[in-house]
């Protein structure tokens, strides 16, 4: 009996370790009211899954969506399952989109569903293979194994089907943009974009980083994007020879920050407010994106998740915009609020205290 709780001790012991988590593991649940009370907002965090993606929304319904889902190995699964059940009070993921079929961004789904509920899986259908990654099949395989209630697949213009808002509430919708190199206008009237003959290309990306799935959020006139891994000529599709998303408010910066995405032509035709790189200590960040998103002149705030460590430590946005500056970090993630009339939202990393607020665009 004694030799079992030591090692039950030994292994509970060895699990936080692994898992590194934000917030203490005996927090309370969070009461009916609180959880309520943060429903009537929208809400978005971006959970650090080091260099991986992980962006969950919660609509104003209480209602979530997790695009992408970090690594497999069990520290980004709980550290997703952290800020959805404890710091946001949700018991299950209502629809999980996975944007393509690289493994830092479905590799915790499994297991995130063996901690919580997920009721509907998007995405643009599993592959048999992938030139890129040969243990493919191997990989995907308990993504395709874990329990869902329901499996959907993405349609270029199709939507994120989400329960209607109270009244009062403007319109919220999830739009897919498109995915594997096809996409829509979703921009109510496509403009021919400046700097197109300008804008050169670079090598073909021949990886799922250039079928990613593309996504646009509009609530009421508040618009974020999310373009997933897409890369540099298919960038350019998006917007030349016309803008086919218009602008938008919150750019989540393709492909962790790294050079081979974020052409400015498209940074420079979106003309964000707010930019939110998904970065790691070592990956994404590079100079490119980063020289572009400075020379971004609608920028106002350029958000990182993580410092960026390497040589080039030059290419860093303003400390106080990073939510994570040491290698050995905290996990902490970086919280968006919008206003419920869509008009306002604040951008926070609660961990350090910053908080900024912004002014919604009133024509995209
Ligand atoms: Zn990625």
């Amino acid at each position: 009996m004694k030799k079992n709780r030591v090692l039950f001790a030994g292994l509970f012991a060895a699990s936080v370790l692994v898992s590194g988590f934000t917030v203490p593991l005996l927090r309370p649940e969070p009461t009916k009211k609180a959880v309520a009370a943060a429903a009537t907002n929208l809400t978005m965090y971006w959970i650090d899954t080091e260099g991986g993606a992980a962006t969950l929304i919660i609509t104003p319904a209480g209602e979530s969506v997790l695009i992408d889902t970090g690594n497999p190995g069990g520290r980004d699964s709980e550290r997703i399952y952290q800020v959805a059940r404890q710091v946001a009070g949700l018991k299950q993921i209502d629809h999980l989109l996975t944007t393509h079929w690289h493994i830092d961004h479905f590799g915790g789904a499994a297991e995130l569903a063996a901690k919580m509920p997920i009721v509907e899986v998007i995405d643009k259908g599993i592959p048999a293979n992938l030139s890129e990654d040969k243990n493919f099949a191997q990989n995907i395989q308990p993504y395709k194994d874990m329990t869902v209630k329901k499996r959907s697949l993405i349609k270029p213009n199709g939507t994120i089907q989400l329960q209607k808002l109270a009244k009062g509430l403007p319109n919220l919708s999830i739009r897919f943009v498109g995915v594997d190199k096809q996409f829509v206008a979703v921009a109510k009237n496509s403009k021919a974009t400046d700097g197109c003959e300008s804008a050169t290309d670079k090598a073909p990306d021949t990886s799922d980083n250039a079928n990613s799935t593309v996504l646009v959020m509009d609530y009421g006139p508040f618009r974020f994007f999310d373009g997933g891994d897409l890369t540099w000529n298919i960038e350019k599709n998006l917007v030349c020879p016309t803008n086919l998303v218009g602008t938008v408010d919150v750019y989540q910066v393709n492909h962790h920050g790294l050079d081979q995405s974020n052409n400015p032509v498209l940074v420079k035709s979106l003309a964000p407010t707010v930019s939110i790189m998904n970065n790691g200590t070592r990956k994404g960040c590079g100079p490119e994106t980063v020289k572009t998103l400075r020379n971004t002149p609608s920028i106002q705030a350029a958000y990182q998740l993580h410092k960026n460590i390497r040589q080039d430590s030059e290419y860093n946005t303003q400390e106080g915009y990073i939510a994570n500056l040491e290698e050995n970090c905290k996990a902490n993630f970086v919280k968006l609020t919008v206003a419920p009339d869509g008009k306002k939202y604040t951008v926070s990393i609660p961990a350090t205290k910053h908080e900024k607020t912004f002014t919604t665009k009133t024509v995209h």
